[in-house]
């Protein structure tokens, strides 16, 4: 039987924005020892905004417009930020056929003409070696079957309370936070040393993910559970394998929202270690 205590600690939860949906991650939290975050929409608001332009053929506003076409059936992120940037409807009789190329970025058929739009892998996926990539900004590459186009270098903005997130499971006892991203390398040291993080890895596909948050599960498991926090998107077999999954409740895919553990309406990374709290808490009255 499920002490008393423990549907206080549910109740409790609820009451802070986190939605725990069994008391048993009550318990399971408890004994956390590593925290893996994915990036995107997790510790940062997963809203790029444009910071440059970057196209050889085009002007800027057509380069924005195939841009906007070629991601026209995403609902990544990263595709959300650039037919935002664009800002006009898109005729979607003009897409004959998309397709996303996960942890990579996508493949559209504009006025029945291939356009490819993602990051460097992508580019090399299509034999495309020679590319600018200086900046520490995430850049959103676009070429067609027979060209590289040009870029767009978007950035991201890290969490207000990420920073403290971190601190807060410091603070809980938690031994290792570590991030996983598909971004680019500079972006993501940029992260780790702005919000403190113990261990960042860089320009993962989503099959990497889950083999490194294995390896995490696998060796780190005797001293605690692994919790692993993400938004869903590319990431949700990541989500399935940990011993505690998070969903941000906010931005998250619905299908995150019914794979996790626990869900955090706000999108609030500092409420983990307000949920730890409250978990060890109500086991220290259920014993
Ligand atoms: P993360 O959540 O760790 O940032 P994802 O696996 O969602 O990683 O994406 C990894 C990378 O793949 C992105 O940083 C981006 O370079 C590229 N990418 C993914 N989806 C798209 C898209 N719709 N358009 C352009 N690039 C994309
Ligand atoms: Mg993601």
């Amino acid at each position: 039987s499920v002490p008393l205590a423990f549907f206080g600690g549910v109740g409790g939860a609820s009451r802070c924005g986190i939605l725990v949906k069994g008391s048993n991650y009550l318990e399971a939290l408890a004994s956390v020892d590593t925290v893996i975050f994915d990036k995107t929409g997790t510790l940062t608001t997963g809203t790029f905004s444009v910071t440059d332009v970057h196209s050889l053929k085009l002007d800027r506003d057509q380069f924005l417009e195939l841009a906007a076409y070629a991601e026209s059936y995403s609902d990544h992120p990263i595709s959300l930020s650039i037919k935002e940037a664009f800002g006009k409807p898109i005729d979607k009789s003009r897409v004959s056929d998309a397709e996303e190329i996960s942890g990579k970025g996508v493949k559209s058929i504009i006025d029945g003409k291939a356009i490819y739009a993602g990051n460097s892998k992508l580019m090399r996926s299509l034999g495309i070696d020679e590319f600018p990539e200086t900046e520490s900004a995430t850049l959103v590459h676009l070429a067609d079957e027979k060209e590289y186009l040009g870029y767009i270098s978007i950035s991201d903005t890290i969490k207000k309370d990420a920073a403290a997130a971190i601190q807060g499971l410091k603070d809980a006892g938690v031994r290792s936070a570590v991030m996983l991203t598909g971004d680019r390398l500079a972006v993501a040291q940029k992260v780790a040393d702005t919000i403190n993080l113990d261990a960042f890895h860089a320009e993962l596909l989503p099959g990497d993910k889950v083999e490194l948050a294995e390896e995490i599960i696998e060796t780190k498991k005797a001293k605690g559970n692994v919790i692993f926090v993400g938004d869903g998107i590319n990431d949700a077999p990541v989500l399935a394998r940990a011993d505690i999954g998070v969903a941000m409740g906010g931005l998250g895919s619905e299908a995150a929202i019914e794979a996790a553990d626990i869900v955090i309406m706000d999108d609030q990374p500092s409420k983990l270690s307000v949920v730890i709290k409250i978990a060890r808490k109500t086991l220290t009255i259920a014993k």
